[in-house]
Protein backbone atom coordinates (compact mmCIF):
# COMPACT_ATOMS: atom_id res chain seq x y z
CA UNK A 1 0.00 0.00 0.00
CA UNK A 2 1.59 3.40 -1.09
CA UNK A 3 0.47 6.93 0.86
CA UNK A 4 1.38 9.66 -1.45
CA UNK A 5 3.40 12.48 0.88
CA UNK A 6 1.85 15.84 -0.19
CA UNK A 7 0.69 18.50 2.48
CA UNK A 8 -2.87 18.12 2.41
CA UNK A 9 -4.78 16.74 5.67
CA UNK A 10 -8.23 16.07 5.50
CA UNK A 11 -10.19 14.06 8.70
CA UNK A 12 -12.86 11.31 7.21
CA UNK A 13 -15.29 10.80 9.97
CA UNK A 14 -17.63 7.43 10.78
CA UNK A 15 -19.69 6.83 14.03
CA UNK A 16 -19.09 3.12 13.19
CA UNK A 17 -15.86 1.14 12.90
CA UNK A 18 -17.38 -2.02 11.74
CA UNK A 19 -17.17 -3.53 8.16
CA UNK A 20 -20.27 -1.76 6.07
CA UNK A 21 -19.19 -0.46 2.87
CA UNK A 22 -19.36 2.67 3.60
CA UNK A 23 -16.76 2.27 6.40
CA UNK A 24 -14.63 -0.13 3.57
CA UNK A 25 -14.80 2.89 1.32
CA UNK A 26 -13.00 5.01 3.94
CA UNK A 27 -10.20 2.33 4.77
CA UNK A 28 -9.49 2.42 1.06
CA UNK A 29 -9.17 5.78 0.33
CA UNK A 30 -7.19 6.86 3.77
CA UNK A 31 -4.79 3.72 3.10
CA UNK A 32 -4.27 4.43 -0.41
CA UNK A 33 -4.64 8.78 -0.61
CA UNK A 34 -2.38 11.36 0.78
CA UNK A 35 -0.27 10.72 4.09
CA UNK A 36 -2.36 13.23 5.52
CA UNK A 37 -5.90 11.54 5.74
CA UNK A 38 -6.69 9.88 8.57
CA UNK A 39 -10.17 8.71 10.01
CA UNK A 40 -11.86 9.37 13.11
CA UNK A 41 -14.70 7.18 14.78
CA UNK A 42 -17.13 7.88 17.27
CA UNK A 43 -16.43 3.94 18.67
CA UNK A 44 -13.69 1.51 18.23
CA UNK A 45 -13.91 -1.84 16.20
CA UNK A 46 -12.14 -3.93 13.29
CA UNK A 47 -11.39 -0.49 10.82
CA UNK A 48 -9.55 1.27 13.50
CA UNK A 49 -7.46 -1.67 14.03
CA UNK A 50 -6.77 -1.79 10.24
CA UNK A 51 -5.96 1.61 9.88
CA UNK A 52 -3.58 1.26 12.80
CA UNK A 53 -1.65 -1.82 10.96
CA UNK A 54 -1.38 0.15 8.19
CA UNK A 55 0.72 2.88 9.72
CA UNK A 56 -2.04 5.74 10.09
CA UNK A 57 -3.18 6.78 13.59
CA UNK A 58 -6.88 6.28 13.71
CA UNK A 59 -8.88 9.05 16.34
CA UNK A 60 -11.55 7.29 18.08
CA UNK A 61 -13.31 9.84 20.45
CA UNK A 62 -14.99 9.29 23.29
CA UNK A 63 -18.82 9.32 24.28
CA UNK A 64 -20.09 8.63 21.21
CA UNK A 65 -22.54 5.21 22.41
CA UNK A 66 -25.67 7.29 22.88
CA UNK A 67 -25.15 8.84 19.10
CA UNK A 68 -24.95 4.89 17.88
CA UNK A 69 -28.28 4.15 19.28
CA UNK A 70 -30.49 6.41 16.78
CA UNK A 71 -31.43 4.06 13.84
CA UNK A 72 -32.28 6.03 10.72
CA UNK A 73 -36.23 5.26 10.75
CA UNK A 74 -36.16 7.34 14.28
CA UNK A 75 -38.53 9.35 15.61
CA UNK A 76 -37.87 13.49 16.28
CA UNK A 77 -38.27 12.78 19.93
CA UNK A 78 -35.64 10.50 19.94
CA UNK A 79 -32.82 12.38 17.79
CA UNK A 80 -33.94 15.63 20.44
CA UNK A 81 -33.09 13.34 23.14
CA UNK A 82 -29.81 12.40 22.36
CA UNK A 83 -29.20 16.16 21.08
CA UNK A 84 -26.80 16.33 24.83
CA UNK A 85 -24.56 13.34 23.70
CA UNK A 86 -24.19 15.34 20.07
CA UNK A 87 -22.72 17.92 21.43
CA UNK A 88 -20.40 16.67 23.62
CA UNK A 89 -19.10 14.20 20.98
CA UNK A 90 -19.21 17.19 18.49
CA UNK A 91 -16.71 19.03 21.24
CA UNK A 92 -13.94 16.61 21.31
CA UNK A 93 -14.39 16.65 17.46
CA UNK A 94 -13.54 19.64 17.09
CA UNK A 95 -10.47 19.49 19.34
CA UNK A 96 -9.57 16.29 16.83
CA UNK A 97 -10.57 18.77 13.51
CA UNK A 98 -7.91 21.50 14.49
CA UNK A 99 -4.93 19.29 12.94
CA UNK A 100 -6.89 18.74 9.79
CA UNK A 101 -7.71 21.01 6.88
CA UNK A 102 -10.73 19.50 6.27
CA UNK A 103 -13.64 17.24 7.96
CA UNK A 104 -15.61 14.61 5.43
CA UNK A 105 -18.30 13.18 7.66
CA UNK A 106 -18.54 9.54 5.94
CA UNK A 107 -22.37 8.75 6.87
CA UNK A 108 -25.34 11.09 8.32
CA UNK A 109 -24.75 10.66 11.97
CA UNK A 110 -21.49 12.04 11.57
CA UNK A 111 -22.68 14.67 9.33
CA UNK A 112 -24.71 15.80 12.65
CA UNK A 113 -21.68 15.86 14.67
CA UNK A 114 -19.44 17.19 12.08
CA UNK A 115 -21.70 19.72 11.30
CA UNK A 116 -21.13 21.36 14.96
CA UNK A 117 -17.62 20.32 14.54
CA UNK A 118 -16.45 22.37 11.97
CA UNK A 119 -17.94 24.65 13.31
CA UNK A 120 -16.21 25.09 16.12
CA UNK A 121 -13.04 24.40 14.70
CA UNK A 122 -13.31 26.74 11.54
CA UNK A 123 -12.67 23.77 9.05
CA UNK A 124 -14.84 23.38 5.71
CA UNK A 125 -17.28 20.30 6.01
CA UNK A 126 -17.69 17.85 3.17
CA UNK A 127 -20.31 15.13 3.52
CA UNK A 128 -19.96 11.57 1.47
CA UNK A 129 -23.16 9.88 0.63
CA UNK A 130 -23.09 6.75 0.79
CA UNK A 131 -27.45 6.66 0.50
CA UNK A 132 -30.33 6.78 -1.74
CA UNK A 133 -31.98 9.00 0.83
CA UNK A 134 -35.27 9.08 -0.53
CA UNK A 135 -35.23 5.55 0.35
CA UNK A 136 -38.68 4.67 2.39
CA UNK A 137 -36.02 3.11 4.91
CA UNK A 138 -34.94 6.77 6.28
CA UNK A 139 -37.69 8.23 8.15
CA UNK A 140 -38.49 11.68 6.85
CA UNK A 141 -37.04 13.54 10.24
CA UNK A 142 -34.17 11.71 9.36
CA UNK A 143 -34.46 12.62 5.88
CA UNK A 144 -35.00 16.46 6.15
CA UNK A 145 -32.50 17.20 9.24
CA UNK A 146 -29.94 15.13 6.82
CA UNK A 147 -30.24 17.71 3.63
CA UNK A 148 -30.94 20.56 5.99
CA UNK A 149 -27.18 19.77 7.63
CA UNK A 150 -25.50 19.43 4.61
CA UNK A 151 -27.39 22.44 2.50
CA UNK A 152 -27.07 24.96 6.11
CA UNK A 153 -22.74 23.29 6.78
CA UNK A 154 -21.41 21.18 3.97
CA UNK A 155 -19.22 22.87 1.13
CA UNK A 156 -19.32 19.81 -0.87
CA UNK A 157 -21.51 16.90 -1.00
CA UNK A 158 -19.90 13.59 -2.48
CA UNK A 159 -22.08 11.12 -3.30
CA UNK A 160 -20.97 7.08 -4.28
CA UNK A 161 -22.81 7.01 -7.06
CA UNK A 162 -25.62 9.06 -9.57
CA UNK A 163 -28.18 7.04 -8.34
CA UNK A 164 -27.27 8.70 -4.55
CA UNK A 165 -26.44 12.05 -6.21
CA UNK A 166 -29.90 12.47 -7.69
CA UNK A 167 -31.95 10.81 -4.85
CA UNK A 168 -30.03 14.17 -2.77
CA UNK A 169 -31.14 16.78 -5.09
CA UNK A 170 -34.83 15.34 -5.59
CA UNK A 171 -35.10 15.35 -1.43
CA UNK A 172 -34.29 19.14 -1.54
CA UNK A 173 -30.51 19.14 -1.75
CA UNK A 174 -28.24 22.12 -3.40
CA UNK A 175 -27.30 21.26 -6.61
CA UNK A 176 -24.34 22.71 -7.55
CA UNK A 177 -21.99 21.32 -4.01
CA UNK A 178 -22.82 17.74 -5.14
CA UNK A 179 -19.89 16.15 -6.97
CA UNK A 180 -19.73 11.82 -7.42
CA UNK A 181 -16.78 10.21 -6.55
CA UNK A 182 -17.39 6.05 -6.99
CA UNK A 183 -15.79 3.52 -4.28
CA UNK A 184 -12.59 2.51 -5.74
CA UNK A 185 -10.88 -0.81 -5.15
CA UNK A 186 -6.95 -2.09 -6.01
CA UNK A 187 -7.32 -4.81 -8.78
CA UNK A 188 -4.00 -6.63 -7.16
CA UNK A 189 -5.86 -6.93 -4.08
CA UNK A 190 -8.71 -9.64 -6.05
CA UNK A 191 -6.86 -12.29 -7.22
CA UNK A 192 -8.26 -14.71 -10.24
CA UNK A 193 -9.41 -18.32 -9.59
CA UNK A 194 -8.40 -21.46 -11.10
CA UNK A 195 -9.71 -24.93 -10.64
CA UNK A 196 -8.01 -25.59 -7.42
CA UNK A 197 -9.36 -22.22 -5.65
CA UNK A 198 -12.76 -23.71 -6.83
CA UNK A 199 -12.13 -26.68 -4.83
CA UNK A 200 -10.45 -25.12 -2.34
CA UNK A 201 -13.36 -23.19 -1.37
CA UNK A 202 -15.71 -26.41 -1.98
CA UNK A 203 -13.55 -28.30 0.78
CA UNK A 204 -13.59 -25.06 3.26
CA UNK A 205 -17.18 -24.97 3.42
CA UNK A 206 -18.52 -28.46 2.74
CA UNK A 207 -19.62 -28.15 -0.67
CA UNK A 208 -20.01 -30.99 -2.97
CA UNK A 209 -18.70 -31.06 -6.52
CA UNK A 210 -21.18 -29.09 -8.87
CA UNK A 211 -21.95 -25.08 -9.62
CA UNK A 212 -21.52 -22.96 -6.42
CA UNK A 213 -22.82 -19.33 -6.83
CA UNK A 214 -22.07 -16.98 -4.15
CA UNK A 215 -23.91 -14.32 -2.57
CA UNK A 216 -21.97 -11.70 -0.21
CA UNK A 217 -23.28 -8.78 1.57
CA UNK A 218 -25.03 -8.12 5.15
CA UNK A 219 -28.00 -10.75 5.90
CA UNK A 220 -30.47 -7.98 5.77
CA UNK A 221 -34.09 -7.95 4.26
CA UNK A 222 -33.08 -5.70 1.47
CA UNK A 223 -30.30 -7.37 0.85
CA UNK A 224 -32.56 -10.43 -0.65
CA UNK A 225 -30.35 -13.44 0.45
CA UNK A 226 -34.28 -14.83 0.39
CA UNK A 227 -34.38 -14.16 -3.44
CA UNK A 228 -31.41 -16.44 -4.02
CA UNK A 229 -33.03 -19.36 -2.05
CA UNK A 230 -36.47 -19.29 -3.92
CA UNK A 231 -34.40 -19.09 -7.57
CA UNK A 232 -32.35 -22.50 -6.21
CA UNK A 233 -36.09 -24.35 -6.46
CA UNK A 234 -35.38 -23.31 -10.58
CA UNK A 235 -31.67 -24.60 -10.93
CA UNK A 236 -31.58 -27.84 -8.71
CA UNK A 237 -27.96 -29.04 -9.37
CA UNK A 238 -27.09 -25.36 -7.97
CA UNK A 239 -24.89 -24.99 -4.69
CA UNK A 240 -25.64 -21.11 -2.76
CA UNK A 241 -22.47 -19.74 -0.70
CA UNK A 242 -24.26 -17.37 1.33
CA UNK A 243 -21.27 -14.96 3.15
CA UNK A 244 -21.99 -12.12 5.66
CA UNK A 245 -23.62 -11.39 8.76
CA UNK A 246 -26.76 -9.97 10.15
CA UNK A 247 -25.47 -6.59 11.20
CA UNK A 248 -27.33 -3.35 12.80
CA UNK A 249 -30.03 -5.92 15.12
CA UNK A 250 -31.26 -8.00 11.71
CA UNK A 251 -30.66 -10.88 13.79
CA UNK A 252 -34.35 -12.22 12.94
CA UNK A 253 -33.93 -12.32 9.43
CA UNK A 254 -31.10 -14.73 9.33
CA UNK A 255 -33.18 -17.26 11.73
CA UNK A 256 -36.03 -16.54 9.00
CA UNK A 257 -33.12 -17.69 6.19
CA UNK A 258 -31.98 -20.74 7.84
CA UNK A 259 -35.90 -21.70 8.53
CA UNK A 260 -36.56 -21.11 4.31
CA UNK A 261 -33.47 -23.66 3.74
CA UNK A 262 -35.60 -25.93 5.61
CA UNK A 263 -39.53 -25.35 4.48
CA UNK A 264 -37.85 -25.29 0.72
CA UNK A 265 -35.96 -28.28 0.92
CA UNK A 266 -32.51 -26.85 0.26
CA UNK A 267 -30.87 -28.44 2.89
CA UNK A 268 -27.23 -29.72 1.68
CA UNK A 269 -27.29 -26.91 -1.29
CA UNK A 270 -26.47 -23.54 1.10
CA UNK A 271 -24.05 -22.41 3.16
CA UNK A 272 -24.56 -19.78 5.71
CA UNK A 273 -20.77 -19.07 5.78
CA UNK A 274 -21.22 -15.89 8.43
CA UNK A 275 -18.85 -12.54 7.85
CA UNK A 276 -15.83 -13.48 6.40
CA UNK A 277 -12.75 -11.00 6.18
CA UNK A 278 -11.43 -12.39 2.86
CA UNK A 279 -14.28 -11.77 0.13
CA UNK A 280 -11.85 -11.31 -2.90
CA UNK A 281 -10.81 -14.71 -2.60
CA UNK A 282 -13.78 -16.08 -1.76
CA UNK A 283 -15.35 -14.92 -5.09
CA UNK A 284 -12.32 -16.07 -6.84
CA UNK A 285 -13.58 -19.55 -6.01
CA UNK A 286 -17.32 -19.95 -6.94
CA UNK A 287 -18.68 -20.22 -10.08
CA UNK A 288 -21.00 -17.04 -10.42
CA UNK A 289 -21.27 -13.67 -8.10
CA UNK A 290 -24.94 -12.62 -7.77
CA UNK A 291 -26.52 -9.54 -6.54
CA UNK A 292 -30.01 -9.42 -5.12
CA UNK A 293 -30.73 -6.89 -3.89
CA UNK A 294 -34.82 -5.74 -3.47
CA UNK A 295 -33.97 -1.77 -3.31
CA UNK A 296 -32.17 0.00 -5.54
CA UNK A 297 -28.38 -0.47 -4.02
CA UNK A 298 -26.68 3.38 -3.80
CA UNK A 299 -23.37 2.38 -5.03
CA UNK A 300 -23.03 -1.95 -4.60
CA UNK A 301 -19.61 -2.49 -4.04
CA UNK A 302 -19.98 -6.48 -4.20
CA UNK A 303 -20.62 -5.74 -7.70
CA UNK A 304 -17.44 -4.19 -8.73
CA UNK A 305 -15.40 -6.68 -6.17
CA UNK A 306 -17.75 -10.02 -8.11
CA UNK A 307 -15.95 -8.36 -11.53
CA UNK A 308 -12.51 -7.85 -10.37
CA UNK A 309 -12.81 -11.42 -9.01
CA UNK A 310 -12.84 -12.83 -12.78
CA UNK A 311 -16.89 -14.19 -12.22
CA UNK A 312 -19.32 -13.88 -14.23
CA UNK A 313 -21.80 -11.16 -12.16
CA UNK A 314 -25.52 -11.44 -12.03
CA UNK A 315 -26.88 -8.43 -10.50
CA UNK A 316 -30.43 -6.91 -10.09
CA UNK A 317 -30.44 -3.53 -11.59
CA UNK A 318 -31.58 -0.36 -10.23
CA UNK A 319 -29.53 2.55 -8.06
CA UNK A 320 -25.86 2.43 -8.20
CA UNK A 321 -25.83 -0.83 -9.93
CA UNK A 322 -26.90 0.27 -13.40
CA UNK A 323 -23.42 2.23 -13.33
CA UNK A 324 -21.55 -0.56 -12.82
CA UNK A 325 -22.87 -2.86 -14.83
CA UNK A 326 -23.99 -2.81 -18.91
CA UNK A 327 -26.20 -5.77 -18.89
CA UNK A 328 -24.55 -8.67 -21.70
CA UNK A 329 -21.17 -6.40 -22.01
CA UNK A 330 -19.80 -7.00 -18.58
CA UNK A 331 -22.57 -8.84 -16.55
CA UNK A 332 -26.17 -9.61 -16.94
CA UNK A 333 -28.49 -7.47 -14.92
CA UNK A 334 -32.46 -8.87 -13.69
CA UNK A 335 -35.36 -7.14 -11.90
CA UNK A 336 -35.01 -6.75 -7.69
CA UNK A 337 -37.26 -9.55 -6.24
CA UNK A 338 -37.40 -11.91 -9.00
CA UNK A 339 -36.54 -15.31 -8.50
CA UNK A 340 -37.40 -17.01 -11.57
CA UNK A 341 -35.40 -14.40 -13.66
CA UNK A 342 -32.53 -15.08 -11.22
CA UNK A 343 -32.89 -18.90 -12.22
CA UNK A 344 -32.72 -18.29 -15.74
CA UNK A 345 -30.04 -15.81 -15.92
CA UNK A 346 -28.09 -18.69 -13.31
CA UNK A 347 -29.14 -21.34 -16.04
CA UNK A 348 -27.80 -19.36 -18.97
CA UNK A 349 -24.54 -18.86 -18.06
CA UNK A 350 -24.20 -22.56 -16.26
CA UNK A 351 -25.48 -23.36 -20.01
CA UNK A 352 -23.04 -20.80 -21.57
CA UNK A 353 -19.57 -21.18 -20.47
CA UNK A 354 -18.25 -19.17 -23.04
CA UNK A 355 -21.01 -16.22 -22.50
CA UNK A 356 -19.91 -16.47 -18.90
CA UNK A 357 -15.97 -16.40 -19.55
CA UNK A 358 -16.83 -13.29 -21.78
CA UNK A 359 -18.56 -11.38 -19.06
CA UNK A 360 -16.11 -12.38 -16.40
CA UNK A 361 -13.12 -10.91 -18.91
CA UNK A 362 -15.02 -7.72 -19.82
CA UNK A 363 -16.27 -7.21 -16.34
CA UNK A 364 -12.62 -7.46 -14.84
CA UNK A 365 -11.35 -5.21 -16.99
CA UNK A 366 -14.02 -2.65 -16.97
CA UNK A 367 -14.01 -2.99 -12.89
CA UNK A 368 -10.43 -2.22 -13.30
CA UNK A 369 -10.57 0.85 -15.17
CA UNK A 370 -13.28 2.31 -13.98
CA UNK A 371 -13.68 1.54 -10.54
CA UNK A 372 -9.34 1.71 -9.61
CA UNK A 373 -9.02 3.14 -6.09
CA UNK A 374 -6.04 5.65 -7.56
CA UNK A 375 -8.87 7.35 -9.54
CA UNK A 376 -10.96 7.67 -6.70
CA UNK A 377 -8.31 9.02 -3.86
CA UNK A 378 -7.61 11.80 -7.31
CA UNK A 379 -11.37 12.56 -7.85
CA UNK A 380 -11.52 13.21 -3.87
CA UNK A 381 -8.36 14.91 -3.86
CA UNK A 382 -9.85 17.50 -6.58
CA UNK A 383 -13.61 17.77 -4.26
CA UNK A 384 -11.10 18.84 -1.22
CA UNK A 385 -9.09 20.91 -3.17
CA UNK A 386 -12.21 22.94 -4.03
CA UNK A 387 -12.89 23.58 -0.41
CA UNK A 388 -9.66 23.95 0.87
N1 LIG B 1 -18.20 -7.79 3.12
C1 LIG B 1 -17.19 -8.38 3.85
N2 LIG B 1 -17.44 -9.58 4.46
C2 LIG B 1 -18.64 -10.18 4.41
C3 LIG B 1 -19.69 -9.56 3.67
C4 LIG B 1 -19.43 -8.36 3.03
O1 LIG B 1 -16.06 -7.87 3.93
O2 LIG B 1 -18.79 -11.26 4.99
C5 LIG B 1 -17.91 -6.53 2.40
C6 LIG B 1 -18.03 -6.66 0.90
O3 LIG B 1 -16.87 -7.26 0.37
C7 LIG B 1 -18.23 -5.21 0.47
C8 LIG B 1 -18.96 -4.60 1.66
O4 LIG B 1 -18.84 -5.52 2.75
O5 LIG B 1 -17.00 -4.56 0.27
C9 LIG B 1 -20.43 -4.34 1.40
O6 LIG B 1 -20.57 -3.22 0.57
P1 LIG B 1 -21.83 -3.02 -0.36
O7 LIG B 1 -21.66 -1.71 -1.06
O8 LIG B 1 -22.01 -4.20 -1.24
O9 LIG B 1 -23.07 -3.00 0.63
P2 LIG B 1 -23.39 -2.12 1.95
O10 LIG B 1 -23.13 -3.02 3.12
O11 LIG B 1 -22.52 -0.91 1.94
O12 LIG B 1 -24.84 -1.80 1.81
Amino acid sequence: MKRQETTETALFVSQTAEKGGAELFMLDLITHGPAGWNGGFFADGTIVQDLAAAGCKPVVLSGGSSVLTVRREASALKLVSVAGGVVTLARALARAAKDYDVVCANSQKALFVSALATRLARRPLVWVLHDIITDPAFSRNTRRAAVLFANLFAARVVANSRASAEAFVAAGGKADRVRIVYCGFDPAAHPQGDAETGAALRRRFGLKDGPVVGLFGRLTPWKGQHVLLKALRGVPDVQALIVGSAMFGQDAYEVELRQMVRTEGLEGRVCFAGFQKDVAALMAGVDIVVHTSTHAEPFGRVVVEGMLAGRPVIATSGGGVNEIVTEGEDGLLVSPDDPAALAAAISRLLADPDLAARLAAAGRISAARRFHIDKTCGDMRAVLAEVR
